[in-house]
């Protein structure tokens, strides 16, 4: 059945979903794609980040098996891992995936692991996108914690939304702040510790900073240049994905 989809098929897809389903509760939205639109076809893609827990709990609430897909890129903060590993175990969830970059790759490319000072956009090529599209590629569907208010780059962002052949869908698009720290009180969720020192969007080490009050969450993100997104949520990742077939053996 997949292979039979085509990007044109998929892209309506996304628009009926959307009228339909775009302004259900993010819960529902999470129980209609995984017990009924992507059924055992869905994944999850988490940062662990700064407010990560609120759709992993979200999720667990509905089936603690969902795969949970983590971009390893070997530049996370130790606090970043520590916090992915305590969540996961407190959720309960039982099939997290552990995706690296290939590391052929970056030993041609990236010797010493200093490619984020020279070249952002190919370092996120080889630590994100490229793992992100070989994350994704056995599924007919997966899930963000992406939301409209995180930055200017994100107000139209919709709940479904097609990649390639592929859907993705954002359930917290609707939310802000003040329902992901209400969600986070009533559920007892830990926040990551890094939120304490004013990190509200946190990647990468090297280009993540904290953020001053009042400014958007995302502006700690790659300070210093003009880049406002690592690539997976762009078209690189439809690029990447249209090249690896759904048989490959790296997947
Ligand atoms: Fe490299 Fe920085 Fe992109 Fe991480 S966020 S992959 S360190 S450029």
């Amino acid at each position: 059945m997949l292979l039979e989809l085509t990007e044109e098929s998929v892209a309506d897809e996304a628009r009926a979903l959307q009228a339909r389903y775009g302004n259900l509760e993010p819960l529902d939205i999470i129980e209609l794609a995984i017990d009924h639109l992507f059924n055992e076809e869905i994944a999850v893609v988490s940062s662990f980040g700064a407010e990560s827990s609120v759709l992993l709990h979200l999720i667990a609430r509905v089936d603690r098996a969902t795969p949970v897909l983590f971009l390893d890129t070997g530049k996370h903060f130790p606090a970043t891992l520590r916090y992915r590993d305590d969540l996961i175990a407190d959720l309960g969830m039982t099939d997290v995936h552990n995706i690296h970059p290939l590391q052929q790759s970056l030993k041609q490319e990236d010797p010493y692991g200093a490619m984020s000072m020279t070249d952002k956009d190919r370092c996120c090529y080889l630590r994100k996108v490229e793992p992100m599209a070989r994350a994704v590629a056995p599924y007919r569907a997966w899930m963000t914690g992406r939301k409209q208010f995180q930055a200017a780059t994100r107000t139209a962002l919709p709940v479904f939304e097609a990649v390639g052949e592929r859907i993705r869908i954002n359930p917290l698009a609707h939310w802000n702040s003040a329902d992901l720290k209400a969600y986070m009180i009533e559920n007892h969720l830990p926040p990551h510790p890094l939120v304490a020192e004013g990190y509200l969007s946190i990647g990468c080490m090297p280009c993540t900073q904290p953020v001053r009050d009042g400014e958007d969450a995302r502006s700690g993100r790659w300070v210093g240049s003009d880049k406002t997104e690592c690539g997976i949520h762009l078209t690189g990742l439809t690029d990447q994905l249209s090249n690896i077939s759904l048989t490959d053996s790296n997947l």
